[in-house]
C-alpha cells in the first residue's frame, strides 16, 4: 500500500499581451515545495477590502511557469503516474482552472503542432512502449471516454454519436455494488492493442465532442471529461490478475460568479457556475478535514465517477492552470486555494490484484477429480456409472499415443478406476484384432495400406498418404542441400587450391549462423512493414475511415462558397502548414526507409562474407590438418566489427523511422480534425448568411426576434463580403439541417420567409422566372452544367470596395431588373459574368427553358 497526499502542481500559461511586471512571482528556493506568490495590482486590491492582505502565497509541489514545455509537464507529472500504474495502481491526473488557462492544452494538447500534443497522446506513446518491452507479462488495455455534462454522462466513444446530438445517445449511469464500488453502465470499453489505436480512439472522442457541440450548449468549458486507461496485467502460468485505472481529467472552467456590488466579499462568496464543481470542492473539503465521516460523493455524477481518485484508491495528482493576467486575478487566487485544499487530502493506494476466475475454475475442477481418484482407492468402493463418450474418446486417445510413444519406458496412465482400466483392456484387443491378418504378411504398416490390404478409413489413408510425402519433400530436400554443401565444400578445396581468391555465393542454405541475432531480424520484417506504411498515402486510421466514410456530397456553390470560407480562415493556415510538414515527413520516412533498406543489403553483404570467411577457414583446417581453427581471424574481425557499427546505425534509423511514423500518425489525426471543424463552422455560417440574405430582402418594419437581431449585428466584415460574393455566385441555401434548425428555431419568421423564397410562385416575367432557375437547388445538373464550365471569380480582396449602387449584371444583359448578380469593379471579371450570362440565356433559350 502506498500512502501519499494528493500531488499538486501549477502551470502559468503564457500571457497574449506583455503584462505589467509583478502580477505573480516564483519563489523555487525551498527544497522539493515551490512557491508562488500573487501580487495584487493596487487598484483592484482596493477592492478587497476585507483582505488588507497585498499579496497570496501558495505552495504547490512545483511550478511551471509561461516558457515551460508539454515535454517537461510529462516527464515531471505524467510519468510518474503512468509507471505506478505500470506496476498495478490506480492514478488520476485533473486539470482544474479557469476557462481558458490551458487545461485542455495540458491534458490533451494544442490542435496545431505535434510538439503541443498534451499529455494523453504523450502517456499513450510511453505506457504501449513500456508494454512493448515488458515481456514478462500479458498486458490487455482498453480505453474509455466519459463527458459529463449537466450531471449526465455520455459516452464519447459510442458509435452512434455522430448520427445525433448528446441528448439522442444513451446517457452513462452510474451502479453501485453490494460493496459500494462504482460501474458505469453504457460506458463502452474500446479494446487497444497499439498506440496508434488508442490514439485514434482519443481524437474520435474529441470529434465526436466537437460535432455534438453548439453554440447554446458550450459543452467543452462546461462539461468534464475523463479519459480513461485500463490495464490488466498477468504473468503467464499464474492466476494472478492485476487491474489500473488511469483518469486523465479535463474538468469543466472554474469560474464562478460573484455577487455582485458586495465588495470585499468577493472572494469568499464567489459561486461556481458550474454546479458539479461545488459538490468537488464540498468533497474535498470534507476530505480535508479530520473526523468527518460522511464524505458527500453521490451528490454529483463527476465526484461519484472520481470517488477513488479523492480520498481512495489511487495516486492522485492536480495540475492548477492558471492565467495570470490583472483582469483573472480572483479567478487565480480561488484556483491556488482549491488547490491548497487539495493538497491535504490523503490516498492511500494498493495494488488491484484479482484471481482470474477461469484459471481457478480449471485448478478446482482438477483438483476434485484428483480427490474422486484417491477416495475410489481408499474406499475401495468403484463407481458404477457408464464412462461418459468425451471420457472415453479422451481414454481411446490416450491409448492411441501410447501405443505411438516410441519409448519403451512411456506409460498409460488411467488412475485406479476399474472402469477405465477394463475399457483400456477392451479397446487394446479391438485394435489387435483389426490389425492381425496384415501383421501375418507385413510387419510395416505403411507399406500395406499401399496394398489395399488394411480396411484403413478413407481419410486416414489420405492423411498417412499426405504425411508420406511430406517426408519424401523433406528428405529430397535434405539431400539437395548435403550435395550442395559437399560441391561448395569441393568448390572451395578446388579454390584453395589454385588460388586464394573466391568468388562470392549464396550461403543462404549454409547452416553456419553469426548473422543477425534474432531480434533484429524481427525488426528487420517489421521495418518493411513500416517502409511500406510509410510510402503508402492510403496508410488510414479507423478513426479517418469513419470521417471520410460519411462524407457528403456538397453542391457545387456550396463547394465553391467552401472554398472561399476556407481560404479566409485561420484553421485551413494550420491545415496547409500540417500538410507542408506531413509532405515534408513523407519525404523523410521515404528517404529513411531507403537508407535502411540499403543499410540492411550491406549487413547481408557482411554476413555473407563472414559465413564465405569461415567456410574458408574450414577448408584450410581440413587441408592443414586442423591448425588455426582456434586462432582468430583479423580479417573477419574487422568484417564482424563493421557488421556490428552497420546494426547499430541500423537500430537507430529504424528508432527514428517509428518516431516518424507517431508523428505523421498524430499530424494526420490533427488534420482530420481541423477539417472537420472547419466544415462544422463553414456550416453555421452558412446558414447565418442565408438568414442574413433574406433579412436584407425584408421590409425595414418586419418582425425580428432579438436573437436573430443579435446575429445580425454579430456579422463580421468577413460575412458581409462574403454574403456578396454568395450573392454573385451561390445558389440558394438548402433547407437547414436539423441541429441548424433547432439552433434558429427561434428566429421562425426568417425561416419560414426562407422556405417561400425556395419555392417562389411562377412569374411571367422571363428574367424572374431565370433566376429562379438559377437560385432553386432543385434544377437538375444538365441546367447548371454551364456554370460549372465558368471560372468562379476570384474573391474580392479585404480593401476592395463595391459601388454601392452598382449596376446589376443580369439587368444589362436581360433587360429586367433582377438583383441577384452586381458588378464586382473589376473590369476582367465583370466582362466573365456577362459573357457567361450570355451563354447561360442562349443555351437556356435553346434548350426553351428560358421562358418557362
Ligand atoms: P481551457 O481548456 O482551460 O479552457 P485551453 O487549453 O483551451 O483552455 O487554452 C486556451 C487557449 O490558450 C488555447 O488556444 C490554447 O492553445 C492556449 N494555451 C493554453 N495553454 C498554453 C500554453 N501553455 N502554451 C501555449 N498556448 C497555450
Ligand atoms: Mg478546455
Amino acid at each position: 500500500m502506498v500512502k501519499q497526499t494528493i500531488q499538486i502542481f501549477a502551470r502559468v500559461k503564457p500571457t497574449s499581451r506583455k503584462q505589467p511586471q509583478g502580477i505573480y512571482s516564483v519563489d523555487e528556493d525551498e527544497k522539493s515545495v515551490a512557491a508562488l506568490e500573487i501580487i495584487l495590482p493596487r487598484d483592484l486590491a482596493e477592492g478587497f477590502v476585507n483582505n488588507k492582505r497585498e499579496s497570496y502565497k501558495f505552495k504547490f509541489q512545483r511550478i511551471f511557469d509561461q516558457e515551460s514545455k508539454q515535454e517537461d509537464i510529462f516527464d515531471i507529472i505524467a510519468k510518474p503516474v503512468a509507471e505506478s500504474v505500470l506496476s498495478g495502481y490506480n492514478g488520476t491526473i485533473f486539470a482544474y482552472g479557469q476557462t481558458g488557462s490551458g487545461k485542455t492544452f495540458t491534458i490533451t494538447g494544442g490542435a496545431e503542432r505535434y510538439s503541443d500534443r498534451g499529455i494523453i497522446p504523450r502517456t499513450l506513446s510511453y505506457i504501449f512502449e513500456q508494454l512493448q518491452k515488458d515481456s514478462r507479462k500479458m498486458y490487455t488495455t482498453h480505453i474509455s471516454y466519459l463527458e459529463i455534462y449537466n450531471e449526465c454522462g455520455y459516452d464519447l466513444l459510442d458509435p452512434r454519436h455522430e448520427a445525433s446530438s448528446l441528448e439522442d445517445l444513451p446517457k452513462v449511469t452510474i451502479l453501485e455494488d453490494p460493496d459500494q464500488n462504482i460501474h458505469l453502465k453504457n460506458l463502452s470499453l474500446q479494446q487497444a492493442t497499439t498506440e496508434e489505436e488508442a490514439l485514434n480512439l482519443l481524437f474520435l472522442g474529441d470529434t465526436n465532442r466537437m460535432i455534438a457541440e453548439t453554440p447554446m450548449n458550450q459543452a467543452s468549458t462546461r462539461s468534464h471529461c475523463i479519459f480513461t486507461v485500463h490495464i490488466s496485467s498477468k504473468e503467464p502460468g499464474s492466476a494472478i490478475v492485476r487491474h489500473a485505472k488511469l483518469h486523465l481529467v479535463d474538468l469543466a472552467g472554474s469560474e464562478r460568479v460573484a455577487k455582485t456590488g458586495v465588495g470585499g466579499q468577493l472572494l469568499t462568496e464567489a459561486k461556481y457556475i458550474n454546479l458539479s464543481l461545488h459538490y468537488l470542492e464540498q468533497v474535498i473539503i470534507a476530505l480535508a478535514e479530520k473526523h468527518r465521516s460522511h464524505i458527500p460523493y453521490r451528490n454529483s455524477m463527476m465526484t461519484n465517477v472520481l470517488r477513488d481518485s479523492l480520498g481512495g484508491n489511487c495516486m492522485t495528482t492536480m495540475i492548477a492552470t492558471l492565467s495570470l493576467e490583472k483582469r483573472n486575478i480572483d479567478e487565480s487566487i480561488s484556483t491556488c486555494r482549491f488547490a491548497q485544499r487539495v493538497a491535504l487530502i490523503k490516498n492511500e493506494a494498493v495494488l488491484n490484484e484479482e484471481i482470474d476466475p477461469r484459471l481457478t475454475i480449471i485448478r478446482l475442477k482438477k483438483e476434485i477429480q484428483e480427490l474422486k481418484d484417491e477416495l475410489a482407492i481408499v474406499t475401495g468402493e468403484q463407481r458404477t456409472e457408464e464412462l461418459t463418450q468425451v471420457e472415453l474418446d479422451k481414454l481411446e486417445e490416450q491409448i492411441r499415443s501410447f501405443l505411438e510413444d516410441q519409448d519403451p519406458e512411456s506409460r498409460l496412465e488411467v488412475g485406479s478406476d476399474m472402469r477405465k482400466i477394463h475399457h483400456c483392456f477392451h479397446y487394446l484387443k479391438k485394435l489387435l484384432s483389426e490389425r492381425k491378418i496384415p501383421e501375418k504378411s507385413e510387419p510395416s504398416p505403411e507399406i500395406k495400406d499401399q496394398d489395399g490390404e488394411v480396411p484403413l478409413k478413407e481419410e486416414e489413408f489420405k492423411k498417412l498418404r499426405d504425411i508420406l510425402k511430406q517426408r519424401d519433400n523433406e528428405i529430397n530436400i535434405l539431400v539437395n542441400m548435403l550435395k550442395k554443401e559437399k560441391k561448395k565444400v569441393q568448390d572451395m578445396f578446388n579454390q584453395q587450391n589454385t588460388s586464394r581468391g573466391g568468388t562470392r555465393q549464396s550461403l543462404s542454405a549454409s547452416p553456419l549462423s553469426g548473422g543477425l541475432d534474432d531480434s533484429s531480424k524481427v525488426s528487420i520484417s517489421s521495418t518493411s512493414k513500416l517502409i511500406r506504411d510509410g510510402n503508402s498515402l492510403d496508410y488510414r486510421s479507423a478513426f479517418h475511415r469513419r470521417k471520410t466514410g460519411k462524407k457528403e456530397e456538397m453542391s457545387l456553390g456550396r463547394q465553391e462558397a467552401f472554398e472561399i470560407f476556407k481560404q479566409d480562415h485561420a484553421d485551413s493556415i494550420t491545415i496547409e502548414d500540417n500538410k507542408q510538414i506531413l509532405r515534408q515527413r513523407f519525404s523523410e520516412a521515404k528517404a529513411l526507409g531507403e537508407s535502411i533498406n540499403e543499410v540492411r543489403s550491406k549487413i547481408g553483404h557482411l554476413k555473407e562474407e563472414i559465413n564465405q570467411r569461415q567456410m574458408q577457414r574450414v577448408a584450410l583446417s581440413i587441408t592443414d590438418n586442423a591448425v588455426g581453427d582456434q586462432e582468430l581471424d583479423p580479417v573477419e574481425e574487422k568484417l564482424r566489427s563493421k557488421m556490428e557499427e552497420e546494426k547499430k546505425s541500423y537500430k537507430k534509423m529504424f528508432t527514428h523511422l517509428k518516431g516518424l511514423k507517431v508523428e505523421i500518425e498524430h499530424l494526420q489525426l490533427l488534420m482530420e480534425k481541423a477539417k472537420v471543424k472547419l466544415k462544422k463552422e463553414f456550416e453555421v455560417w452558412w446558414i447565418e448568411e442565408a438568414i442574413n440574405l433574406q433579412k436584407k430582402s425584408l421590409p425595414a418594419n418586419s418582425l425580428r426576434t432579438p436573437e436573430s437581431r443579435h446575429q445580425q449585428q454579430s456579422q463580421s466584415h468577413l460575412a458581409n463580403k462574403s454574403e456578396l460574393i454568395s450573392r454573385k455566385i451561390m445558389p440558394s441555401p438548402p433547407p437547414p439541417s436539423r441541429n441548424q434548425r433547432s439552433r434558429c428555431s427561434n428566429s421562425s419568421v426568417e425561416e419560414s420567409d426562407l422556405i417561400s423564397k425556395k419555392n417562389p410562385p411562377p412569374s411571367p416575367l422571363p428574367s424572374r422566372s431565370f433566376e429562379n432557375k438559377f437560385n432553386n437547388p432543385n434544377v437538375e445538373e444538365s441546367d447548371l452544367t454551364p456554370r460549372s464550365k465558368v471560372p468562379s471569380p476570384p474573391p474580392p480582396s479585404r480593401n476592395q470596395t463595391y459601388p454601392p449602387d452598382s449596376l446589376y449584371l443580369e439587368e444589362r444583359v436581360l433587360g429586367s431588373p433582377s438583383p441577384s448578380i452586381p458588378f464586382t469593379g473589376d473590369s476582367q471579371t465583370d466582362n466573365d459574368i456577362l459573357a457567361f450570362l450570355k451563354a447561360r440565356q442562349s443555351l437556356l433559350q435553346k434548350k426553351g427553358l428560358a421562358n418557362n
